[in-house]
């Protein structure tokens, strides 16, 4: 697995939509024009002349970074930091304060406010323009860091780490909303066999198909495919029915095996097969998320049993 590409901003190469996005904050609108006329060429900029505008365009227009003055009328620069550091859905944008004040008195203050940096005016264009890029280039490998967490590696797909998260928030969301959870547990079939026969390498080619197909069958965003381990994956599938769990465990079984993926070591086919145990639940607070696993691991391993490339279930009560 590739950790944290090293990758700057190149802001020439980056189409519009891509831009970064500044938010200019300013009582003074002159000082949001030099600041425009920085970088209005190679990012989205957005201004707000006063502190509650900012904190609603911070909401409204999710900037990449914002500039915000400290002395406005009304509300300052301070309290803004404050209000957006302290909110889920702003406290990673950074802030830097553009203020006319710099003795180190007035720069902690900021900082503890939640500020990443400081500029003091009359702001210098190559100095802004160098820290706007360093904090965008850091906010974007964060970023790049934190969704990694939740990856797997080889497929691309969700890891177990994710999915051990997913499986909890969605079986307390389905307790409250009395909602059913289904789940499915599976397994490629003799894969054992195909790393024997094509090598290593080819069994991983084979994992990250096996795991593009699984991903372009399992519907809706909120529908979740995972890597569990090895060669087993799983999927959930919150608010479904037992009858539409079936048919989507079909659906799955059967794309695979049109994909035709040779398998000439394999007992139960010509080409590389999946068996898949199939569990639903209503959830309840008494019980645990696990017994949902348990049940579609039951399931999985009567359909390997009954000869593998099928589907079993269980239904929970
Ligand atoms: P069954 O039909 O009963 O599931 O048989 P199986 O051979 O698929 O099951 P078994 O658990 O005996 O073997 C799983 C194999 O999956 C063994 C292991 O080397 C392979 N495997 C697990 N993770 C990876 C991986 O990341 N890459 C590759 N290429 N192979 C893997
Ligand atoms: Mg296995
Ligand atoms: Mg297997």
């Amino acid at each position: 697995m590739k950790i944290a590409e090293k990758r700057t901003y190149d802001m020439q190469l980056l189409p519009e939509s891509e831009r970064p996005r500044l938010l200019l904050v300013d009582d003074q609108p002159v000082n949001i024009q030099v600041l425009h006329g920085v970088f209005s060429n190679d990012h989205e900029v957005f201004f707000a002349t006063n502190g509650r505008q900012a904190i609603k365009m911070a909401h409204t227009c999710l900037p990449d970074l914002i500039l915000l003055d400290v002395v406005m009328p009304e509300m300052g620069g301070l309290e803004v930091c404050r209000q957006l550091t302290s909110d889920p859905e702003t406290r990673d944008i950074p802030i830097i304060f553009v203020t006319g004040q710099d003795s180190p008195e007035d720069e902690t203050i900021g900082l503890e406010a939640g500020a990443v940096d400081f500029i003091t005016k009359p702001v210098n264009p190559a100095v802004v323009r160098a820290r706007v890029k360093t904090h965008l280039t850091l906010k974007h490998q964060t970023e790049q860091l934190k969704s990694m967490v939740f990856v797997d590696g080889l497929t691309g797909v969700a890891n177990r780490r994710r999915f051990d998260e997913c499986l909890n928030i969605e079986w307390n969301r389905c307790c409250r909303h009395n909602k059913s959870l289904g789940l499915f547990m599976i397994d490629i079939d003799h894969f054992k066999k195909y790393n024997d026969l094509y090598g290593h390498q080819a069994g991983d080619v084979c994992l990250q198909k096996v795991a593009e197909i699984l991903s372009s069958q399992v519907g809706r965003s909120y529908n979740l495919v995972a890597r569990y381990g090895g060669e087993e994956f799983v999927c959930l599938f919150p608010g479904i029915s037992m009858e539409n769990a079936m048919s989507k465990a079909r659906q799955m079984v059967k794309a695979l095996y049109e994909c035709a993926l040779p398998h000439a070591a394999s007992d139960s086919a010509s080409v590389v097969t999946i068996s898949l145990g199939v569990a639903v639940t209503f959830p309840a607070q008494n019980r645990l998320p696990e017994e949902l696993v348990a049940a579609a691991d039951a399931a999985l391993y009567s359909a390997k049993q009954n000869g593998r490339n099928q589907i079993s279930s269980r239904n929970l009560t």
